[in-house]
């Protein structure tokens, strides 16, 4: 088996990696890199132009892991593009918003490459989209004329955790086998269950190592994370603060919404209407629609039947008052002109508003900005913006949808494979993994490719 990490760059960045075994070629995820722009956000297609690629798994429907697709499929038009059901009903969506803000950012920034593809290709394209159950085992080899009865490698989807319709990929031909985690999660969030990769077995896995840097507190317990988190909301709506908790809107949107709802029901807060973004929305109803089709710890609770949910438009958002009001919106990272950001730059210097993160924000981001920022001392808070002074409430709350570091270990040391690649981390991340996996199985070939590089596993 070959593999060649396309991510081209050194950290978390764009995932995409390319898998050859027995001569047959299939893409685990076409992302973008979230920190840089154009055509640089791009995983390294130009390098494998030659390579006949036969099919595209998707492992889940973030940007980082699905943002390049139309772009890969211009570079391997004959391949199939294969992924859980529920990411067949989120793909198309989260493809078309990509459009409208790479149309917005060329107007805004002047960046002439964008959009790297058009809502038209994404229609024509849509036809090689395939969904498939949880469990699955879906043969993708083209058909070999010269050798018919060979037989084909497949792909199999198994529950990752992470957010609706996320899955590990099990790439398996003749004696090779493969697996890669996407982006996982071994505990129990609000709505999905942990990841369920019971009985997985391959030679080689590829491990993401988002949290690898991160130390997990002792006594942390998610439930009373997410307890504290509703006791900021109640006491800010209390005092008739305005409650901002700017939130991504595939994923934490919902789980947030879902710990409201079940406070609400519990009588831990009062039923008051929830603030949210045309996509936070288009989401929600897609959780609500498919969350049969999925792993779920909540099957008989309804967002939409649960919760006052009420779109915030653009341009409502200059005459609205935050005063009491409670806001679960876009983006996670505050980039400039999203709601979120918006929001921020009124509610920021007014002492009794509260922001209230949830989950991690990139450190050069507005959000990273506004996390380190003293109360008090003003900062520059995006490039549009001069200077802000943060005076509000501010608070952080761990509701990771990824893997604490140990719970990576114990599942590279439980799979037990031959070798294992590390991605999806920065440095750091991947070095403390490689060293903690080094010393538990000392005969393990840990191996972190650089951007293109190609391994014989
Ligand atoms: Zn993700
Ligand atoms: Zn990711």
């Amino acid at each position: 088996m070959r593999v060649t990490n396309l991510n081209p760059a050194d950290t978390i960045g764009a995932s995409a990696w390319l898998v050859e075994t027995g001569g047959h070629h299939i893409l685990l995820d076409a992302g973008t890199h979230p920190g840089e722009e154009g055509s640089a956000a791009l995983p390294l297609y130009s390098s494998v132009a030659d390579v006949d690629v036969e099919a595209i798994a998707i492992s889940h429907c973030h940007h980082d892991h699905c943002g390049s697709l139309p772009v890969a499929l211009q570079h391997f038009p004959r391949a199939r593009v294969v992924m859980t059901e529920p990411s067949y009903f989120l793909v198309e969506r989260v493809l078309h918003n990509s459009v409208n803000v790479m149309k917005r950012q060329r107007e805004e920034r002047g960046i002439a490459e964008y959009p790297l593809y058009h809502h038209r290709e994404i229609d024509e394209l849509s036809y090689l989209f395939q969904g498939f159950r949880y469990g699955h085992v879906e043969p993708w080899g083209s058909f070999d004329s010269e050798n018919p009865t060979a037989p084909s490698p497949t792909v199999s989807f198994h529950h990752a955790g992470h957010v609706l319709g996320s899955a590990g990929l099990r790439v398996a031909h003749g004696r090779e086998s493969l697996f890669f985690t996407g982006d996982v999660c071994f505990h129990d969030q609000t709505l999905t269950p942990k990841a369920d990769f019971e009985g997985v077995q391959a030679d080689v896995l590829i491990l993401e190592t988002t949290r690898g840097a991160t130390e997990t507190p002792s006594g942390f317990s998610r439930d009373d994370e997410a307890k504290r988190l509703i006791a900021a909301i109640r006491a800010g709506l209390e005092r008739r603060a305005g409650v901002l908790v700017p939130v991504f809107a595939l994923g934490r949107t919902q789980e947030v919404l879902g710990e409201i709802a079940l406070a609400m029901q519990r009588g831990d807060l009062k039923r008051q209407p929830i603030y949210i973004g045309g996509l936070g929305r288009v989401f929600t109803e897609i959780y609500d629609l498919v969350s049969n089709r999925a792993p779920n710890r909540r099957p008989d609770l309804n967002l939409h039947e649960a919760l006052d949910l009420q779109v915030l438009e653009r341009n409502e958002l200059e005459k609205i008052k935050p005063d009491g009001r409670l806001f679960v919106i876009t983006a996670g990272m505050m980039s400039e002109h999203t709601l979120a950001h918006e929001l921020a730059l009124r509610m920021a210097p007014v002492e009794k508003h509260a922001i209230l993160f949830v989950g991690y924000a990139a450190p050069e981001t507005p959000a990273g900005k506004l996390r380190a920022a003293a109360r008090g001392k003003p900062f520059q808070f995006s490039n549009s913006d001069g200077a802000l002074t943060r005076n509000c409430e501010m608070q952080i709350f761990d509701l990771s949808a990824h893997a604490y570091r140990e719970e990576l270990l114990d599942f590279a040391v439980h799979l037990n494979p031959r070798s294992v690649i590390l991605g999806h981390g920065e440095p750091d991340a991947r070095d403390w993994i490689e060293v903690e996996l080094r010393a538990r199985l000392p005969r393990l070939n840990i191996l972190q490719p650089m951007p293109g590089e190609t391994l014989s596993v």
